[in-house]
Parts: structure tokens; C-alpha cells; sequence
């Protein structure tokens, strides 16, 4: 189990691939049983993933803020998580965005306005932590969103790629192993349709 992971999980999480944020965060709609899935559909499920995810964010999430996440924020979550996907698909395929997506992300990020802060608990070594005016739950949102700016228009170094494995829809960074496939289960998979494709085309079957 994940270290920060709650207990219980709700059924059908996402998985988690260990991609950065803001890819960790569109990678949230994901195959299942040959269907499309939503991995923040219900309050729980945004609940589960913020907890497994909590060390990745500046903002303190305390198990308070999780357990009071409501229809609403998990509204919040879908329309930026749809948002960021769209443009994330926009980028590696080169395609126009569509404005509203882009409008959707910088809403999210002009929200509060958090500023670094300096903790260091006795006998711990000193970490950065972000404060600001907005509550938990929106403050993650904010960071998803900035990580994304950065991703999509600054110098962030990643290279994100669509998976081209057989029914992948996730979204991986190439910049960190060079890999082709989001896995290496999609690169056997991927392999293992191109032998099956090219021995056909021998056999002429
Ligand atoms: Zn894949």
C-alpha cells in the first residue's frame, strides 16, 4: 500500500504510475473491463486519490479536508481534470486547444494566492510548505493547475506523450526513461500486436 493511501479504497481506482502531477492527474480517467472510466466519480473516489497523492503537494491536506470533500468539489475536480486532458491531448497531438479548456485552468490557477512558507518541526529537516487563503481542497486544485502551466507552457523539461499502446489512454512523461509506452506492460502488449499484425500480413490471413 501507498504510504499515505486511506485504509479502504472505493472500487475501481485509478492507478498510479508514478507520472508528475499534473499527467498523475488526467491519468484519472482510465480502462476498465473495456470501458472508460472515472475515477473521480463519486466523492470518495477524489478523497482516495487526493490522500494517495498528498506527498506530492505543498499544501497540507489534513484527513479533515478528505473526509468533507463534497458533490461540489468533486464537480470542481472533473471539469478541471476534463479541462487539463483536453489540453494535454491538444499538446502532444499537436492539435488547437479549445478556449474554454484553457480558460477552465487559468480560473483554477488565479485562485487564492498561496505563498511558500518554512516548516521545520524539531528534530525534522526544514520543508516548504504552501499557505494561502483558499481551503485545501481548492488550494491542490491551484497547484494542479500551475504544475499544468508550467507543463503545457513553461520549461518544465517534461515531455508528455500519449501512450500508443493498444486501448492506452494514459499520458506519460518520455523525458524521464525515454520510454515509448506508458509501462512495460503496454510495451509488451504493443509488441506483441505488432508480431501479430506482421505475421498476418506474411500468411496473408
Ligand atoms: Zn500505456
Amino acid at each position: 500500500m501507498l504510504p499515505d493511501a486511506p485504509a479502504s479504497a472505493p472500487a475501481d481506482i485509478p492507478p498510479l504510475n508514478g507520472e508528475p502531477l499534473p499527467l498523475e492527474f488526467v491519468n484519472t480517467v482510465f480502462p476498465v473491463r473495456g470501458a472508460l472510466c472515472d475515477g473521480f466519480r463519486t466523492p470518495e473516489h477524489v478523497a482516495w486519490w487526493l490522500g494517495a497523492c498528498r506527498h506530492r503537494f505543498a499544501t497540507h491536506i489534513p484527513d479533515s479536508a478528505l473526509s468533507g470533500i463534497g458533490a461540489s468539489d468533486t464537480h470542481c475536480f472533473v471539469l478541471l481534470r476534463d479541462a487539463a486532458r483536453r489540453l494535454v491531448d491538444a499538446y502532444v497531438h499537436q492539435h488547437d486547444s479549445d478556449p474554454w479548456d484553457v480558460a477552465q485552468v487559468n480560473r483554477v490557477s488565479s485562485l487564492g494566492r498561496p505563498w511558500p512558507q518554512l516548516r521545520w518541526n524539531t528534530g525534522g529537516r526544514p520543508m516548504a510548505v504552501e499557505v494561502g487563503t483558499a481551503p485545501p481542497i481548492v488550494a491542490v486544485q491551484v497547484e494542479i493547475a500551475h504544475a499544468l502551466v508550467d507543463l503545457l507552457g513553461g520549461e518544465s523539461g517534461m515531455e508528455p506523450r500519449a501512450c500508443p499502446a493498444p486501448g492506452c489512454v494514459f499520458f506519460f512523461d518520455r523525458a524521464r526513461s525515454r520510454r515509448e509506452w506508458c509501462s512495460t506492460g503496454c510495451g509488451n502488449r504493443a509488441r506483441a500486436a505488432r508480431h501479430y499484425a506482421r505475421h498476418h500480413r506474411l500468411s496473408g490471413t
